[in-house]
């Protein structure tokens, strides 16, 4: 057998480990537990017999579960001595220290030892029926490859290298190599503007950007060469940009760029991979936050990596073999997680979905479930909203029987789309798993299962924290609330592995979002309600981030972009109820006072500004052109006034005395009524 790395026997994964799990879940079917088939670690853990015990172990024992977990599943090319050094009121985290280990060895090598010719990524491309197939052992081979030529371009242990690229295999492959020499990888979702992309290249400091020729998406050919050209002429850090050939289409070639694919047929198949500590930087992800600018939440080797192969394995029931499809974007936290580590970690076969759900039909979907054969299906409710109003015929028409389990990601699930789901999509058979969780917290925190096999799962409701998190609910005074059940701000009441370790670049910011508001505690920025049984179920943000179809953006940037318009004064915007989308967007302008231009024009002049600037699905769906904004004497706006206008919720109004000039207010009730009683929201 050709094995294309040199690698200790230390990384090779044991089939024990295997035996182990599929015994599991044998046992788990037969609705009995036992502690070895459950977590083989976990045998000699005291008073552990189920997994609501285990669960009450990880938590009040928290190094001892994370350092059994981290010897049995992540392969160490050096043993840590310490398992946490964490304080959360300094915003101190660290896992594993004085341990070593390479993430793209555990991703690859230590499987390629075993079984090589299994099947890792499963790329469901654009067109349904063309899907590509990559073995572990090619995925290796491209990722030593790369490598090899990120190397022999200067991109050392330490740089940071932004990824601009659809899900491919090569985009995976682009961020093991990052992985395997030691370079941090930055990947910005394909559907960022130049400007977003440039803003976090230059965040960054990437001298290294990876992109693809163009690329397609529900039938249509996107320029993403041509959005990575515009941003690097603003980004001086950028001396070489890679560009892969998604089409056959040539396009203009700098002289930074150079051809990826024929520059990395021109590399060893072997690449030595780079030792790295604990933690060290893996990934930069740009996510927004309550202010104008997208903060990069910094994620380290060995913690994220053991928490996402723990989660993956555990909360979707993953057994060896299975086929895991998680349609998310690699630009997002969930492909990171669970398109691309999680499951490559253990050793699993994940799929790269590259289209969109209704292309070239609503069917698209279980067409790709009953074609790839796919066991668990993880997706957003945005997508499963939009399903399931075109019936559920589309769903109907092709064979799901190997789905297993059925995931939600991203924002909360309405009991109608969760009830869909179970009843249509998994034929009342298949748990559906509400799994909450963030960027910041790099895995599954909050979701139904693992829990003991005849635990009830309760329709739009994430439920239950995973191992090692403790979940606790403050009221406004800052208390831990104890009774249930209770509504509160979401806080963590301890670390775990997967967490972020800082902003880059901005320590303090990390410190004054996540750390402070609760000192002792990590503040998700989520609002949750604890029912009397215990079960936690996500409410929404407490912040001014919104979540348009499972994508975050927080109201400060669209604004920001907003008030660049020359004929705006002001603007303040806000997130509303969206039937499809989860949320949608509520721009209310001022204009400036000699300003004359037509506000139809205007209000296309500001979408293709934040199209421009952002993204598109960060466009107002409504923009209302007011006098005045309503505000406080001290000149703050009041957003809860505008919240519940476009709620339509004028008793909820609440006290307006403290208002700077009330009538604004009547001002903004008629233009709102005229506003929607002529136009849909996009
Ligand atoms: P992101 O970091 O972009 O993945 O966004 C994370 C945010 O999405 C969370 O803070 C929540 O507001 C929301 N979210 C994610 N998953 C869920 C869920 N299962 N239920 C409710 N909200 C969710």
């Amino acid at each position: 057998m050709w094995l294309p790395c040199r690698c200790t026997s230390k990384t090779m994964v044991t089939s024990y480990a295997r035996r182990v799990f599929n015994s599991y879940f044998r046992v788990f079917g037969r609705w009995k537990c036992n502690v070895a088939a459950l977590m083989p670690e976990a045998v000699g853990f005291e008073g552990v017999k189920d997994c609501s015990s285990l669960q009450e172990f990880s938590v009040s024992n928290s190094a001892s579960f994370w350092a059994a977990a981290a010897r049995h599943r992540l392969s160490w090319i050096k043993p840590f001595h310490t398992v946490q050094d964490c304080d959360l009121s300094l915003g101190r985290i660290k896992w594993f220290e004085g341990g070593q280990l390479n993430v793209s060895v555990n991703c690859l090598d230590r499987h390629v030892h075993t079984c090589p010719e299994r099947v890792a990524l499963i790329w469901e491309r654009d067109e349904p029926g063309s899907e590509i197939k990559v073995t572990y052992r090619q995925l290796l081979e491209m990722t030593c490859r790369l490598g090899n030529l990120l190397r022999r371009h200067g991109v050392k242990k330490g740089d940071c290298v932004t990824i601009y690229m659809p899900p491919c295999p090569l985009a995976v492959a682009s961020m093991l190599a990052c992985a395997r020499i030691g370079a941090a990888h930055n990947v910005v979702f394909a559907g960022f503007s130049a400007e977003a992309l440039a803003e976090r290249i230059r965040d960054a400091q990437s001298r290294t950007v990876i992109t693809v020729n163009q690329g397609v998406r529900a039938g249509k050919v996107t320029e993403l060469k041509r959005t990575v050209d515009a941003a690097v002429k603003d980004c001086p850090s950028v001396q070489q940009v890679l560009v892969a050939m998604r089409t056959e289409n040539p396009v203009t070639m700098t002289a930074k760029d150079m051809d990826m694919e024929e520059e990395m047929l021109k590399e060893d198949m072997v690449c030595e991979p780079e030792a790295m500590d604990s933690e060290d930087v893996l990934f930069l992800l740009y996510t927004s936050g309550s202010t104008g600018k997208p903060k990069g939440v910094v994620h380290t080797q060995a913690g994220y990596l053991l928490y996402a192969a723990l989660t993956h394995r555990y909360v979707f029931s993953y057994q060896d073999g299975d086929v895991f499809g998680c349609v998310a974007d690699i630009g997002w936290i969930t492909g990171h997680s669970y398109s691309v580590y999680g499951p490559l970690a253990n050793g699993g076969t994940t799929v790269l979905f590259e289209s969109t759900p209704i292309y070239p039909d609503p069917g698209r979907y279980w067409e790709m479930v009953q074609r790839l054969k796919i066991n668990q299906f993880y997706g957003a409710p945005t997508a499963i909203r939009l399903l399931l109003k075109y019936g559920d015929q589309w769903v109907q028409k092709y064979d799901r029987s190997t789905l297993k389990t059925l995931g939600s990601v991203g924002e909360p699930i309405n009991t109608e789309a969760w009830e869909w789901y179970h009843r249509v999509v998994g034929d009342g058979r298949c748990p559906v798993v509400d799994t909450w969780w963030q960027t910041e917290t790099g895995g599954i925190c909050i979701t139904p299962r693992p829990s003991d096999p005849d635990a009830e799962i309760v329709p739009g409701m994430a439920m239950r924290p995973f191992f090692g998190i403790k979940p606790v609910l403050m009221d406004t005074e800052g208390k831990v609330v104890t009774s249930n059940p209770a509504s509160g701000a979401l806080c963590l009441a301890q670390p775990w592995p997967g967490m972020a370790r800082t902003i880059h670049n901005n320590h303090q910011r990390f410190i004054e979002t996540y750390c402070q508001p609760h000192p002792g505690y990590f503040f998700t920025g989520d609002g949750a309600y604890r029912s009397k049984e215990g079960y936690y179920q996500i409410t929404g943000r407490l912040d001014d981030v919104i979540n348009v179809s499972g994508h975050r953006i927080g109201t400060a940037e669209i604004e920001d972009v907003v008030n660049q318009c020359s004929a705006v004064a002001e603007s303040a915007v806000i997130g509303y109820s969206h039937d499809i989308k989860g949320q949608g967007v509520y721009a209310f302008v001022v204009l400036k006072k000699d300003t004359d231009d037509q506000e139809a024009d205007l209000s296309q002049q500001l979408n293709n500004m934040v199209s421009k600037k952002i993204a598109k699905y960060a466009c107002p769906d409504f923009i209302q052109f007011v006098q005045r904004l309503p505000k406080t004497r001290s000149g703050k706006i009041m957003r809860r006034v505008l919240r519940k206008v476009v709620e339509r919720d004028l008793d909820g109004l609440g006290d307006l005395s403290t208002l700077d000039d009330p009538a604004a207010v009547q001002e903004i009730i008629q233009g709102h009524r005229e506003l929607c009683g002529k136009q849909q929201p996009s």
